[in-house]
């Protein structure tokens, strides 16, 4: 069959593009290798900033709604923080994915699950062959002159099309314990944030409809061995007995390396493909919606011929999403490289909670913070060069 757009992988990154694109009146097919509604290792957690970016409300996949939290660091006592207002909604994966997906699906968007894209060939007018199947007996082929990788680090599209590889910054094991008697008290609308809490990362307590996703996560070369443990002493500082802990998973977060290239001609990787998790929170639903929002107005200009590629994409990804993942991962740097100093000023500081507050419902961005603190908003590059090379003389490589 032959579509104007094929979007690989339908996550949130994959589902919002088909939805704009066929909004826009384009024919889509999105693809996944998965039977839906499926899981994904996620926290599950929807910032404010995030939520707006779509033009429906998703309360009907929202499972608790925070407003506050419980902050502490490894060595420190924990700090009760709330922010009079919504922050973050607690959704699990496998409930808000399919729920894109259905908006995607009324958008006019040909959706197939349980199809793993096995190959992908670019012919000599520029339109993309892909290749469907679990085997080569039973498999399809879709043409299209759009192709959108959203797939995932190391995902299909990017590999057959030969763009570098996202670095996988950080990695995630969460689990999830069930709460018959309801969220505990002292999480009702909050979560539970242990600053720190391996080098590169942090624990988390998730609270969500009928039970609490525990999760650790840190730079893969520091944390990665360390992890089952880590998240076995911190359920366990928490209140739970690991042994409680179901579903326990793993997974990397795929972050931007400067400089990667996003788009090629009619071709553009989004979402996790790209490497849009914010580097000091590991949010990635986020990066992944905007980055699917971003991509659909290239695609169809595009189509309508009335560019020759679609660099207005990586234009948008450089104006939109890149100054505030740079302004990230300069405050990472710098949090990881002095954490004890950085854990105290995170938890104690109205200021720089009044801040995260505003980042969260998307009032403030990482790099609008940056630039608050005026003189020195120039000297966080350096700084975090600095800070880059302590961490590596400390752990090595990360
Ligand atoms: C432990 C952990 C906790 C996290 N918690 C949070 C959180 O609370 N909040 C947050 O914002 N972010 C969180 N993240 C990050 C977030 O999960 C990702 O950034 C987000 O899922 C990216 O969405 P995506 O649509 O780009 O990719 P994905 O959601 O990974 O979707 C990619 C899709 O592509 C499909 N696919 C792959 N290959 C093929 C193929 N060959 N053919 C067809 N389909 C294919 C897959 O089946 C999958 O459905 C967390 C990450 C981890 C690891």
């Amino acid at each position: 069959m032959q579509y104007d757009a094929i979007v690989v992988g339908a996550g949130p990154a994959g589902s919002t593009a088909a939805r704009e694109i066929a909004s826009r009146g384009k024919s889509v097919l999105l693809l996944d290798r998965a039977k839906f509604p499926r899981d994904k290792p996620c926290g599950g957690g929807v910032t404010i900033r995030c939520a707006d970016l779509l033009p429906f409300s998703i309360e009907p996949v929202v499972e608790h709604v925070v407003t506050g939290a419980v902050m502490g660091g490894p060595k420190g006592p924990n700090v009760i923080r709330n922010a009079g207002k919504t922050l973050t909604y607690m959704t699990q994966r496998r409930h808000l994915d399919a729920f894109l997906v259905e908006r995607a699906q009324e958008a006019g968007v040909e959706f197939r699950d349980g199809s793993p894209v096995r190959a992908i060939t670019e012919q000599n007018d520029g339109t993309f062959e892909v290749t469907v199947g679990r085997t080569t007996e039973g498999a399809e082929t879709h043409t299209s002159r759009v192709l959108i990788g959203a797939d995932g680090a190391n995902g299909v599209v990017g590999t057959f099309l030969g763009f570098e590889h996202v670095a996988e910054g950080a990695v995630a094991l969460e689990g999830n314990i069930a709460t018959p008697n309801g969220t505990p008290a002292w999480l009702n609308g909050r979560v539970a944030l242990n600053l720190g809490l391996m080098p590169g990362g942090y624990g988390w307590v998730f609270p969500k409809g009928d039970h609490v996703n525990v999760g650790v996560g840190g730079w893969k070369g520091v944390a990665g061995e360390h992890l089952r443990t880590t998240l076995d002493s911190y359920t366990r500082s928490v209140g739970w007995d690991p042994a409680q802990l179901t579903n326990v998973r793993g997974h990397h977060l795929p972050m931007q390396r400067p400089g990667q290239e996003v788009t090629v001609r009619g071709v553009a990787l989004i979402g996790d493909a790209a490497g849009f998790v914010d580097p000091l929170s590991g949010e990635g639903i986020y990066g992944a919606i905007a980055s699917g929002v971003a991509v659909a107005p290239a695609a169809v200009d595009y189509l309508d011929c009335r560019v020759p590629d679609m660099r207005g994409y990586r234009l948008a990804v450089q104006r939109e999403l890149l100054p505030d993942i740079v302004a990230s991962r300069g405050l990472m740097e710098v949090f990881h490289a002095w954490p004890t100093p950085a854990v105290l000023l995170a938890t104690h500081s109205g200021r720089l909670w009044r801040q995260f507050c505003d980042l969260l419902t998307g009032d403030e961005s990482y790099a609008s913070i940056v630039r608050s603190t005026g003189p020195f908003a120039p000297t966080l590059g350096p700084l975090a060069s600095v800070a880059r090379r302590l961490t590596v003389a400390r752990y090595g490589a990360r």
